[in-house]
């Protein structure tokens, strides 16, 4: 069988290798548009080791990673973090991270401590008592837009819009609830279904109730020679032939010379490609809009007066900083503290503000050690900065709205009839590796045996 896989990104390289163990005789070749395989996993060599500039951790409580990862001869690879906290920057001062709350969705303001003003606090807990929430069971609907509502703008910005811009690279206003927190939309469909009066403390309150006592296990993990060691064992595993600078304009000379066709591209692209196949898959992919970053990573000789902390989130009310994250990888991880010095992430850029993007390499980098030192203090400059490295994401990140479900809804539907052809990747399956791993897997599997 001859299978053709078009993009070599996580999801592409996934593929095959699945491909290549369900199906050991198969022809699997991969058609990548840039110079490199891996997408928005990207390992760079600095000069004390392998750095992640795109992707740099991996959700370790899914077990069907961590058992991916250990089938791949990778389990004894995985590093994980230090368990140091997470502050949030606001109002010109920094804050630890509240941890009772659904992705900074508090159900009372007991644990927000000086992040938010007593108004709002008060507002918080009078949410209960307030007008409920016409919710549609099943719908979704913007979660900025329903928290500012409900709370007040003070929560959108400084927890939510400062959480999920890590994840997602978007304010809160352009995200869906269901598409970004799905068990927070169940969590509102239940009170709904119940017959009780449906508000967002009360379905936060229920998913904090319900939340595991921490198992003092780690969050997440990493690798300790980055995702290079993911995507390079993924590329030599599956077997594959992997031809990098082929654009694939179109699906159709492919469709005659491969007898199944997987789309592991970003959402305008497979938008493009599946024109061809299936025009409904099209005009549904062509729904999602794209989220552009830029991180800047940079080495420092001392690690003096670096916070003891993981990183720093910016809250999306902060006007004197452009930064939205920093992350102390260096503290965050011990596998790379282990080297000596300070290593930092400083991340630029959400949906709809790509303007860090067009800024020169030397503004750019001065205004990341500015917003450094702004925020915490710490002096890159006299702390020695030895090595720099800017990594641009345009289009990084597919925005999850409101309509995504909806979205994902329809092109599954419209390639579920598209016989030999199937579609992956982070803007359908999830944005977060375990996601785009589970997504292409399926996808293989669909392929390779189509009547099952
Ligand atoms: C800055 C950043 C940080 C992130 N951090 C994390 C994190 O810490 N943890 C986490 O779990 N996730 C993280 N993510 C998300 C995660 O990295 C991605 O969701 C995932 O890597 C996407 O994989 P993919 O294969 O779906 O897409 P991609 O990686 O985009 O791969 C698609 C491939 O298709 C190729 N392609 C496009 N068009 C064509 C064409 N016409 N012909 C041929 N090839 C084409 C592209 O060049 C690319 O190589 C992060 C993402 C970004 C941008």
């Amino acid at each position: 069988m001859r299978y053709a896989i078009i993009g070599a990104g996580l999801a592409g390289l996934t593929a095959a290798y699945e491909i290549r163990t369900l199906d050991p005789q198969a022809t699997i070749d991969v058609f990548e548009a840039t110079d490199r395989i891996g997408g928005k996993l990207r390992t760079v060599a600095f000069q004390d080791g392998p750095t992640d500039m795109g992707a740099e951790a991996f959700l370790a409580y899914r077990k069907d990673a961590v058992d991916f990862f250990t089938e791949l001869g990778l389990g004894e690879r995985i590093a994980s973090p230090s368990g140091l906290t997470s502050l949030i920057y606001a109002q010109g001062k920094l804050h630890p991270m509240p941890l009772a709350t659904m992705m900074g969705v508090p159900a009372e303001s007991a644990a927000l401590g000086d992040l938010i003003s007593e108004d709002t606090k008060a507002r918080i807990d009078a949410e209960p008592t307030a007008d409920p929430i016409e919710w549609h069971v099943g719908g979704d609907v913007s979660l900025g837009k329903l928290v500012t509502e409900r709370y007040g703008r003070e929560v959108t910005d400084r927890l939510v819009s400062a959480l999920l811009g890590g994840v997602y690279s978007c304010w809160a206003d352009d995200l869906g609830i269901r598409a970004t927190i799905p068990q927070l939309a169940e969590s509102l469909d239940a009170l709904a279904e119940a017959g009780e009066p449906v508000t967002l403390s009360a379905a936060v309150r229920r998913l904090l109730a319900a939340r595991p006592k921490p198992t003092g296990k780690a969050v997440f993990g990493a690798f300790q020679g980055g995702y290079a060691e993911l995507y390079e064992t993924l590329a030599e595993k599956s077997g594959a032939d992997i031809h990098i600078d082929a654009f694939v304009a179109s699906l159709r000379s492919y469709l005659k010379d491969y007898d199944r066709v997987l789309v592991c591209t970003p959402a305008p692209t497979a938008a493009v490609l599946l024109k061809d196949v299936s025009p409904q898959a099209a005009a549904a992919a062509k729904r999602v809009d794209l989220a552009s970053s830029i991180v800047v990573g940079m080495k420092f000789d001392s690690s003096e007066s670096l916070p003891e902390n993981s990183g720093v989130l910016v809250a999306a009310d902060t006007e004197n900083v452009r930064a939205k994250a920093f992350t102390f990888s260096s503290r965050k991880w011990p596998h790379l503290g282990a080297r000596g010095g300070a290593l930092v992430r400083v991340s630029f850029g959400r949906y709809g503000d790509s303007s860090m993007l067009q800024v020169d390499e030397d503004t750019l980098v001065d205004t990341a050690l500015d917003d450094l030192f702004t925020v915490t203090g710490f002096d890159g400059r006299a702390a020695g900065l030895s090595e720099i490295y800017v990594q641009p994401w345009y289009g990084g990140l597919p925005r999850y709205d409101e309509e995504h479900g909806d979205v994902v809804t329809q092109v599954r539907a419209a390639i579920a009839e598209v016989p030999n052809v199937e579609v992956a990747g982070a803007w359908l399956d999830g944005v977060g590796v375990p996601h785009v791993i589970a997504g292409a897997r399926a996808a293989a599997r669909r392929l390779c045996a189509p009547e099952t």
